[in-house]
């Protein structure tokens, strides 16, 4: 069912899927696609697109039920089937990382950290144990997925032999644009780029107030 829902659909999922874990904790049995739409920010158009592809029609006057989707999102996300991850540089973000270590997922979870940093091998970060990157093939096991927070001058070298040990995913932290080959999705986010984003938009374009 998954390979059928489009990308860009897939891409918004976790998003509902937050959203409404929270509403069910409150007791909510059933949300609009007014209230959806305020809460995560997608036009109430897209939402109703995309929860016709999850098998959810939402009813005029009544809006969706919060617990068939959240069953719905449960099996799409594998909210069940626990991903190890793995964190390469273990600096000021991504000591940030290890503390936040992404508890409100409980499907993704940071089991090791990689550095070469002599004053962090052998430690551990809230609870993360943390080893010299040359120990990545002996250490990294079944681990599929890395988060890349190292300098950008060595982004290149760390994702090739992430690649060699067989990595599908990673989530790259570095300004540096890493090439894969096309079995490894790379998914780059640039803190400083999507701040300065934000203030130029915030310049130039106001919005009303
Ligand atoms: P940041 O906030 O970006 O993490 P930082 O100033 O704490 O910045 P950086 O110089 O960006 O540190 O380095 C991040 C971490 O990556 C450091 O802990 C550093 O030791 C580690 N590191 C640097 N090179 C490598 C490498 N080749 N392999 C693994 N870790 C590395």
């Amino acid at each position: 069912m998954s390979n059928k829902i489009p990308q860009a659909t897939a891409k918004r999922l976790p998003l509902y899927y937050r959203f409404l874990n929270n509403l069910n904790y409150q007791g909510k049995t059933r949300v609009s696609s007014k209230e959806l739409s305020e809460a995560v920010k997608v036009d109430p158009a897209t939402i109703r697109r995309d929860f016709s592809y999850f098998g959810a029609l939402g009813k005029k006057g009544y809006g969706y039920n919060v617990e068939y989707l959240l069953g719905f999102f449960r099996k799409t996300l594998d909210q069940d089937e626990l991903t190890e991850v793995a964190l390469i540089g273990v600096g000021n973000l991504g000591t940030a990382f290890l503390n936040y270590n992404f508890l409100r997922n409980n499907n993704t979870k940071i089991v090791i950290g990689f550095d070469t940093n002599s004053s962090k091998i052998g430690t551990e970060v809230a609870g993360v144990p943390i080893y010299h990157i040359d120990q990545l093939e002996e250490k990294l096991g079944d681990v599929r997925v890395a988060i890349l927070t190292v300098p950008a001058v060595s982004a290149d070298e760390i994702t090739n032999t992430l690649v060699a040990h067989g990595i599908d995913g990673i989530l790259n932290f570095t300004p540096a644009r890493i090439s894969v080959p096309d079995h490894v999705r790379v998914h780059h986010i640039d803190l400083s780029v999507e701040l300065q984003a934000l203030v130029y938009f915030l310049k130039h374009y106001p919005l009303h107030t």
